[in-house]
C-alpha cells in the first residue's frame, strides 16, 4: 500500500496556516497582504514537517530531569505473533452482487480447506458485520447443514466430526455484507476501515462517476466475504461478479467469461489460480475506458474514466518496461497472468497492489501538460514491485510489514536509478531521508516490530522511507552482485509462501558466506539511528578524523558502519574505506599535504544525523570537484546564505545557473532571489530571463520566474510570455508573477484559466479569488474540489473557506452546509478533517461550536480522532 501524501504533515500545515510546507507543487504567493501567507518568509529549504515543531524533544522542559524519557520512545504493546494455521485455505469462490440502494453485497462463498495439521472439529472465520442466510457443508450433490455462532465479526461453524490433517471439506456461506452499517462495540478498537466502499451509490452528484470498489489491507477483506483475515493465508480464487451492463468490473486473475443473465445484468467470472494472501482480494466496478498494453505476452491494462483515456498511456505507459526490469534485477518474471491498473473516486489511501489489479488514488488522472513538471512513476514502480515483494512473498504477519514495505519502497529508488540515472534516485533518497528523521523527532521504533500497540501503526515512514534506506544501506554493504542474489534467492525460496526477517538474513547470508546479524540487528531490529559529529584535522601527513555516535545509548545501539571518506588533496581525489564501531573513533588517514576537503560518507549510505563543519570554501570547493550530486547539492544549500555577503560564492551560484542537474539549477536560481546588492544585477536578470524561457525542465523556469519577479520589479513583459508556457507550474509562477510587478487586468488574465483541470492552477485561481473577494465563484470552487482529494483538496478546501466568508450571507450558508456535510460525510478521513479545518474559519455560522463537536463525536477514524486529539479539541 501507499499512503498519499503525509497525512498529518498537510492537515498541521493547513491548522498552523503556514503554507510553506513543502508540497511537490510548492509555489509563490501572490504579494506580502496574501490572505494566508506569503512565499518570501517560508524557507523554501525547510523540508522538515512543520507539525515536528509541535513536539521537538528540545523543547520539552529538562531542566529538572535530565533523565526524562525522550518523546520519540514509544510504549510497547504486547507481542504480536504470526496467526496461527488451524486450516490451509486452498479455494476461495465468490457470488456476488450489489444493492446500491442499501449499499449492500449478496454473497454466496464457497471455501475449499483441510486442516493444517491437527484435527478439527470446528473452524472460525472472520465475517464482519454481515447477515449470514446458510452456513452448509458440500457433500457430493446435496449440502448439509451446519450449527454456528456468530457475534458479528467471528462466525464460529461446526463441522459435525473431526477433520484429520489433510482432509479436505467445501463450506458453503450465503450472506449480506453491510460495510456501511458495521457496528463499533464496546471495547473493540474502533475502525472505520470497511473493506467495500460504494461511491455515488444513488447517483445524486452529477460530478462524480458510479463505483464500487475494495480496500483490503490490513484486514478489511473480511468486511465482504468470510475468511481468514491474515497474510499469512494464500488461497486460489474465483469471482463470479453480477452488475449492470453499463458498468465494467475488474478483479484479480484472468477474466474466464462474461454471460448476460437478463435484467440488464452481466456476470463476470474472474479466475486467480495462483494463491495469494486475502487482504490481496480486490473487486472495482465503474464506467472505465480500458486501455491496453503489454509485457512479454502478459496483457497490461489501464482502467481511467473515459475522459482520460487519452493520456492514460502518458501517465501509466512506462508499465511494460517496469516490468521487464523488475523481472531481470530479480531474475524471476512477472509471476502473475496479467496486468491491471485502475484509478477510483475518494479512496482511502495512495494505491493498494491488490495481485494483478493494483488500486490508484484519482489524483493519478492528468493531462500530458501536467505530466511536463512531474510523473507518477515512484507510485506506480511501487505497486508493481509489490507483486513480487508482497503479493508473490508475503510478510507472514503485521510486525514483518518491511517486508512488503521497505522493498516496494526501494524500488523507486531503483526504477529511478535505472530510468533516469543516478541524479534523479539520489534526489529521492535525499527525499526519503527527511522524511524519516522528521518522523524520528517524534516516534523512533524498530522496523521489525513485535510489540506494536495496533497494526495500523506499522504504515508510517519507518516501514517505507526509512525500510528503503536501510535496504539502500545493505546494498553498499555487501556490493550490488550480492545484493541482487540475495534477493533473487529469497524470492525464489519462499515464492507463494511467506517471509519474516530472519528468512531475509539468512537468503543474505547464503549467498555473501558472511554473518550479517550485526547489520539486521541494528537496523532491522533496533530502533532508532546514528546522530554522528565529525571533525577533522591535518598534522604530519595524516588526515585526523574524529567520530563521535551522540544518540541516547539507552535507547538506541552504538553502530557499526562501514563507509567512505573521499579527500582531495591537491585537487586530487582519494578514496579511503573505514568503519565505524565505537561511541568516540579517531581515525589517520594518508595525506600527502593539507587536503582540499573532507568528506564524510563517500557513497551516502548512511541513514543519520551528521554534523561535520566546512568552512564556504570547501562548500565552494565540494560544489566544483565532487561528481555526486547530493554533495554538490549540500553545498550549493550551504552557499546560498553568502548571496549577500561573498562576491566568490555568487559566482558559483551564477556559473550553477548552467549546471547540468536541474534540480541545482533550480536551486541557484532560488538563491538569487535573496540577492539584495546592485552589482551583477543586470547580469543576473538577462540569465534569469533566458532560463525562465528556455531552461529544458519547466520546474526550473518556474523557479527562475519567481525570481525574476523579485529581483526586477519593474518589467513585467516576460510574464505574458511564459503565460504561454506548456507547463502548468510555470503558467501559475507567471499569474503570481505578473500580479506581484503590477500586471494589467490581472483578474481578466486569470478567469480565463478557468476551465484547466489542474490542481496548481486551480490553488492559483483559488487563492486570487479568495485575495480579491471575486463575486460568484462559488460555483467554480465546487465544481473544482469535486475533482480533488488529499492535501490537494485541503489547499483547496482552505481558500474556499476564506473566499466564503467574505462574500455575502447567501453565499457564507451555501458554504458552510457544503463544509459540514463534507466533514460529517465525505467517505475520505484526510477529507473529512480537512473540511472541519476550513468549517473552523466560517465563526459566524450558528452554533458552530456544538457542529463542530458533533463532528468530532461521530469520527471513527484513528487517525483523524489522533489529530482532534492534538488540537485539543
Ligand atoms: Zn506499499
Amino acid at each position: 500500500m501507499k499512503k498519499s501524501h503525509h497525512f498529518f504533515y498537510l492537515l498541521v500545515c493547513t491548522a498552523l496556516l503556514v503554507f510553506g510546507c513543502k508540497s511537490s507543487e510548492k509555489q509563490a504567493t501572490i504579494d506580502k497582504s496574501a490572505p494566508t501567507n506569503s512565499a518570501s518568509d517560508t524557507s523554501a529549504t525547510d523540508d522538515a514537517p512543520v507539525y515536528t515543531k509541535l513536539l521537538d524533544p528540545a523543547e520539552v522542559d529538562t531542566t529538572n530531569e535530565v533523565d526524562e524519557t525522550p518523546i520519540w520512545v514509544m510504549p510497547k504493546g504486547d507481542y504480536n505473533p504470526e496467526q496461527t494455521k488451524k486450516f490451509h485455505l486452498f479455494h476461495t469462490k465468490l457470488e456476488v452482487s450489489f444493492d446500491w440502494q442499501k449499499q449492500y453485497l449478496n454473497g454466496i462463498a464457497t471455501l475449499t480447506m483441510a486442516p493444517y495439521f491437527y484435527a478439527q472439529d470446528s473452524v472460525t472465520l472472520d465475517a464482519k458485520g454481515f447477515d449470514i442466510g446458510k452456513v452448509e457443508m458440500l457433500q457430493g450433490k446435496s449440502n448439509q447443514s451446519l450449527k454456528y455462532n456468530y457475534d458479528s465479526r467471528k462466525l464460529k461453524i461446526a463441522l459435525g466430526k473431526k477433520f484429520a490433517k489433510n482432509e479436505k471439506l467445501d463450506i458453503k456461506i450465503t450472506y449480506t455484507a453491510k460495510p456501511n452499517e458495521l457496528e463499533v462495540k464496546g471495547s473493540e478498537a474502533i475502525t472505520a476501515d470497511k473493506g467495500l466502499y460504494f461511491i455515488n451509490p444513488l447517483n445524486t452528484d452529477k460530478n462524480k462517476p458510479q463505483q464500487i470498489w475494495t480496500q483490503g489491507e490490513t484486514e478489511a477483506n473480511s468486511c465482504w466475504f468470510p475468511t481468514f483475515d491474515a497474510p499469512n493465508v494464500k488461497t486460489t480464487q474465483e469471482m463470479f461478479i453480477t452488475v449492470d451492463k453499463a458498468f465494467v468490473s475488474l478483479s484479480n486473475g484472468k477474466l474466464i467469461s462474461s454471460k448476460d443473465v437478463g435484467n440488464g445484468l452481466r456476470t463476470d467470472h474472474w479466475l486467480q489460480d495462483k494463491p495469494h494472501a486475502p487482504y490481496l482480494f480486490m473487486m472495482a466496478i465503474g464506467k472505465y475506458a480500458i486501455v491496453k498494453d503489454k509485457w512479454r505476452n502478459i496483457e497490461v491494462s489501464y482502467y481511467v474514466e473515459p475522459q482520460y483515456e487519452q493520456y492514460a498511456k502518458a501517465i501509466f505507459g512506462n508499465t511494460p518496461e517496469m516490468m521487464e526490469f523488475f523481472s531481470k534485477i530479480l531474475d524471476y518474471p512477472y509471476p502473475w497472468d496479467k496486468y491491471a491498473q485502475v484509478v477510483v473516486r475518494d479512496y482511502v489511501s495512495g494505491a493498494m497492489e491488490n495481485t494483478t489489479a493494483t488500486i490508484f488514488m484519482d489524483a493519478l488522472q492528468v493531462d500530458s501538460r501536467y505530466l511536463l513538471d512531474d510523473n507518477w512513476d515512484y507510485i506506480i514502480a511501487h505497486e508493481l514491485f509489490h507483486h513480487w515483494f508482497g503479493d508473490l512473498v508475503t510478510a507472514e504477519s503485521w510486525a514483518n510489514l518491511p517486508l512488503n514495505e521497505a522493498f516496494a519502497n526501494y524500488s523507486e529508488y531503483l526504477w529511478f536509478e535505472h530510468k533516469y540515472g543516478i541524479d534523479e534516485a539520489d534526489d529521492r533518497w535525499k527525499d526519503e531521508l527527511s522524511q524519516y528523521l522528521s518522523e524520528a523527532q517524534s516516534k523512533q521504533e524498530p522496523l521489525i516490530r513485535y510489540n506494536y500497540l495496533d497494526k495500523e501503526d506499522m504504515f508510517d515512514s519507518h516501514s517505507y522511507a526509512k525500510g528503503g534506506l536501510v535496504l539502500h544501506s545493505l546494498r553498499k554493504v555487501v556490493g550490488d552482485a550480492a545484493f541482487f542474489a540475495s534477493l533473487q534467492l529469497y524470492i525464489k525460496k519462499y515464492q507463494f509462501q511467506t517471509g519474516e526477517i530472519h528468512q531475509l538474513r539468512t537468503a543474505f547470508e547464503e549467498v555473501t558466506g558472511e554473518d550479517l546479524n550485526w547489520f539486521f540487528n541494528q537496523w532491522f531490529l533496533a530502533a532508532g539511528h546514528p546522530d554522528l559529529t565529525i571533525t577533522d584535522s591535518f598534522a604530519n601527513g595524516e588526515v585526523i578524523l574524529k567520530v563521535v555516535q551522540n544518540q541516547d545509548k539507552r535507547y538506541t545501539p552504538i553502530y557499526k558502519l562501514p563507509l567512505y571518506i573521499d579527500i582531495w588533496v591537491a585537487g586530487k581525489l582519494e578514496r579511503h574505506h573505514i568503519t565505524i564501531s565505537k561511541k568516540e573513533q579517531e581515525f589517520r588517514l594518508k595525506a600527502a599535504q593539507a587536503p582540499d576537503l573532507v568528506y564524510f560518507d563517500g557513497e551516502t549510505q548512511l541513514i543519520a544525523e551528521i554534523k561535520h563543519e566546512r568552512s564556504i570554501e570547501e562548500y565552494d570547493f565540494q560544489y566544483k570537484n565532487s561528481n555526486k550530486y547530493l554533495a554538490r547539492l549540500e553545498a550549493m544549500m550551504h552557499l546560498q546564505d553568502q548571496v549577500n555577503d561573498n562576491e566568490l560564492v555568487r559566482n558559483t551560484i551564477f556559473t550553477a545557473l548552467n549546471d547540468k542537474s536541474w534540480q541545482i539549477r533550480q536551486e541557484a536560481a532560488r538563491a538569487l532571489e535573496r540577492y539584495s546588492g546592485t552589482a551583477d544585477k543586470g547580469k543576473y536578470i538577462q540569465k534569469l530571463k533566458e532560463l525562465a524561457i528556455n531552461d529544458p525542465k519547466s520546474l526550473v523556469r518556474a523557479v527562475a520566474i519567481n525570481t525574476l519577479a523579485a529581483l526586477d520589479k519593474e518589467t513585467n513583459s516576460t510574464y505574458l510570455q511564459t503565460m504561454n508556457d506548456s507547463s502548468y507550474t510555470v503558467l501559475a509562477n507567471s499569474l503570481y508573477a505578473y500580479a506581484n510587478t503590477g500586471g494589467a487586468e490581472i483578474q481578466s488574465k486569470v478567469e480565463k484559466f478557468e476551465k484547466i483541470d489542474n490542481f496548481v492552477i486551480a490553488k492559483t485561481l483559488a487563492e486570487f479569488y479568495s485575495y480579491y473577494n471575486t463575486e460568484g465563484k462559488i460555483n467554480w470552487f465546487i465544481e473544482k474540489m469535486e475533482k480533488r482529494s488529499g492535501g490537494e483538496l485541503m489547499y483547496l478546501l482552505d481558500y474556499f473557506a476564506t473566499y466564503v466568508v467574505a462574500q455575502d450571507a447567501d453565499v457564507q450558508k451555501r458554504g458552510a452546509n457544503l463544509l459540514i456535510e463534507k466533514a460529517k460525510n465525505d467517505p475520505n478521513p484526510t477529507a473529512r478533517v480537512s473540511s472541519y479545518l476550513a468549517l473552523k474559519k466560517l465563526d459566524k455560522v450558528e452554533d458552530l461550536q456544538n457542529i463542530l463537536k458533533q463532528i468530532r463525536t461521530n469520527e471513527k477514524d484513528k487517525q483523524a480522532l489522533q489529530y482532534y486529539e492534538m488540537l485539543k479539541e
